[in-house]
């Protein structure tokens, strides 16, 4: 697999760059200026309210952490561009050392989680403009160079953690017999196209098992396909537009050529985020199918009475993906999944679109660098599900799951922890 790079393809640090780099970047940021964009860039009214909402600055305490610091370096061209003092030379421009100060906030610490846009009066929705803020960055070779590697191998390798189309067809097959069931791939024809994140065929095989019980049981006819089977999408994470591109195609070529009508995406919530809500615009032209997250499909599915599970007595809490939750609109689905299944469900506070961030979304989970702080973030995940004082906490995405399970290792945490497709999956009711 192979696609254009068209971006900066060596890491660098802002002191490595040349003055037209610097250049480079701040054009890029003003080019990035525009529509809600620039609404943003002025709306700020300076309140603050957003600090205490973000997981960063309530684990750190440090201002800088305060998520409207995240606008400074568009508001920075932006005001540079529009103000008569811009316009005669004298406005400051994006600096070298802002370059430098600004990473850490762009990248390190913001997971793109939305949590400061439901409580900013202005609804500044921060997310969006840390993605085309990253996009500015990684135009000069900026940002944390694993991150940038996870999705140059997912343009050349088809995956960020080495699932190749060899891979991926090796280990289906493994999974089918092991498990003595029928997984799909590569049909010529198929109502729903199946995806994987890698994260799930690499780490938690089980869950791919899990997924296929369930679709099998529901009767639709699916496949998964070698064409376009990553979800996940390192490219819109790291700000390579390119690659955001490249990975979208290859599932939206898929899906055409099997004819799909439903494109499911498993649990990933930003796989989820970027398919539903940027897809369209990213590719310039309106997706031929509906794009819908593993637990939205479950739940029609149970809701015509084609899914049925066994009670789970134990008790169990469940962390919100914020991009299937708060940004993904499918709060209610996992809910509609767990009522009559689980007897002893627990809500944390806050709950639901008001949920902690685990703290490795936005692809902080990838990059090493960024750790500490992401563990420091966990404790608040840690502190609400001991309150809940349930035995089980689960999620519907796999990077959720891998932040919380490295973390809980970290913290020698304790605590069980499983994935709500793999516990529907261990207590389906199978149907004649
Ligand atoms: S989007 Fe989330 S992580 Fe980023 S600044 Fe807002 S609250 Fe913090
Ligand atoms: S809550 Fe909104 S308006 Fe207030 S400081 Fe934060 S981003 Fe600015």
């Amino acid at each position: 697999m192979t696609g254009s790079a068209t971006d900066q393809t060596v890491t660098k640090t802002a002191a490595e760059l040349s003055d037209a780099e610097v250049k480079k970047a701040a054009h890029k940021l003003l080019s990035q200026v525009g529509g809600s964009i620039a609404t943003y860039a002025e709306a700020c009214v300076r309140c603050g309210q957003c600090a205490e909402a973000c997981h960063f600055y309530h684990a750190s305490g440090d201002p800088k952490h305060t998520p409207a610091y995240k606008l400074f370096p568009i508001a920075k061209a932006h005001k540079r561009s529009v103000s008569p003092l811009g316009w005669l030379g004298l406005a400051p421009d994006v600096s070298r050392n802002d370059l430098a100060h600004w990473e850490e906030l762009i990248f390190d610490s913001c997971t793109m989680c939305g949590r400061c846009t439901i409580v900013c009066p202005m609804a500044i929705d921060i997310s969006s403009i840390v993605a085309a803020t990253r996009q500015a960055f990684a135009k000069v070779g900026l940002g944390p160079p694993d991150l940038r590697a996870a999705a140059e191998n997912s343009r050349d390798r088809g995956s960020p953690l080495g699932l190749t189309e060899e891979a991926l067809e090796d280990r289906i097959e493994w999974l089918a017999d092991d498990n003595e069931i029928d997984i799909p791939l590569d049909k010529d024809h198929a109502e729903v196209l199946l995806t994987v994140s890698s994260i799930e065929m690499m780490k938690y095989p089980q869950s791919i098992v899990g997924m296929a019980k369930l679709m099998n049981a529901t009767g639709v006819d699916w496949t998964f396909s070698s064409e376009g089977y990553e979800s996940t999408n390192f490219g819109y994470l790291s700000g390579r537009g390119d690659i955001a591109k490249t990975m979208i195609e290859r599932i939206v070529h898929a899906a055409e050529k099997v004819g799909a009508k439903t494109v499911v995406i498993p649990e990933c919530g930003h796989a989820f985020g970027v398919m539903r809500w940027s897809a369209a615009n990213i590719v310039g032209r309106p997706l031929p199918f509906q794009v819908l997250h593993i637990t939205e499909f479950l739940a029609e599915m149970k809701r015509q009475g084609k899914l049925k599970f066994k009670s789970f007595d134990g008790s169990i809490t469940y962390h919100d993906p914020c991009q299937v939750s708060r940004r993904g609109g499918a709060t209610e689905e996992a809910r509609y999944l767990l009522d009559g299944f689980a007897t002893d469900f627990r809500e944390m506070t806050p709950t639901g679109n008001r949920n902690w961030c685990c703290g490795g979304g936005g692809g902080v989970q990838a990059m090493e660098r960024a750790a500490g702080l992401r563990h420091k973030v966990f404790q608040i995940k840690m502190d609400q599900v001991e309150k809940t004082g349930a035995e089980t906490l689960i999620s519907s995405c796999a990077n959720c799951r891998l932040t919380m399970d490295e973390s809980a290792e970290h913290f020698h945490w304790d605590h069980k922890r499983d994935s709500l497709i793999e516990l529907l999956a261990d207590h389906l009711i199978e149907q004649e």
